[in-house]
């Protein structure tokens, strides 16, 4: 398996071919459907939003086999994202997570809105991203961001993602060991939706 530094040059050329316009790859053949076909190696990990305009494998213009991807609201980390991240670090020997949050994020809108303004008939389910999300944002409220909406939206995506990074580096005993034994690398990144360009500022 690729080391962890090497995993991030891929994506980080990748990222720069799709903002480029320049998209290379064409592992989404035939030939590389049979080739994955009896097995994967996935060299990254990718914790990323369900968001539609943030899709992992082609904002990092990769193909069939090359990413393992986990999508969830507001790239937030439950149990059963750790358990995701966990499966394959520890099946496939993946040594790089990156968590991939994006501008604009719907779900952290969502919390915001929900701190500044508490709905009742919210569904349970749906409280269960926002909950997550609103201890990380909950103590920008009270600073000088509050003034400015859009800083604060920038502010908070950044944090979230700081948030998601920090629990799958210290929210399991297993992480903690591939970290530490494995050289397993987990990094926060942000894709930008008016841009294309993924910025890498938690590694
Ligand atoms: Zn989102």
């Amino acid at each position: 398996m690729i080391p962890a530094a090497d995993a991030l040059q891929l994506l980080r050329d990748g990222n720069g071919r799709f903002v480029a316009n320049v998209r290379s790859h064409d592992s989404a053949t035939e030939a590389r459907r049979a080739e994955v076909a009896a097995g994967q190696e996935p060299f990254a990990i990718i914790l990323g939003c369900s968001d539609s305009r943030v899709p992992a494998e082609i904002v990092f213009d990769q193909g069939l086999g090359d990413l393992f991807v986990i999508r969830v609201a507001g790239n937030i980390v439950a149990p059963s994202q750790v358990g995701s991240v966990e499966f394959a670090a520890e099946r496939y020997g993946t040594r790089l997570v990156v968590v991939l949050g994006h501008s604009q994020c719907g779900a952290i809108l969502a919390t915001i809105d929900e701190l500044k303004r508490p709905t009742i008939n919210q569904s349970r389910n749906l409280h269960s991203i926002v909950d997550r999300i609103r201890p990380t944002i909950e103590p920008l409220l009270r600073t000088e961001l509050e003034q400015d909406r859009d800083a604060f939206v920038t502010n908070a995506v950044r944090a979230n993602v700081r948030s998601s990074v920090s629990h799958l580096r210290h929210g399991s005993e297993m992480l903690e060991q591939l970290i530490e034994k494995n050289n397993l690398v987990v990094v926060g990144a942000e894709y930008s939706l008016e841009t294309g360009v993924v910025d890498f500022f938690d590694v």
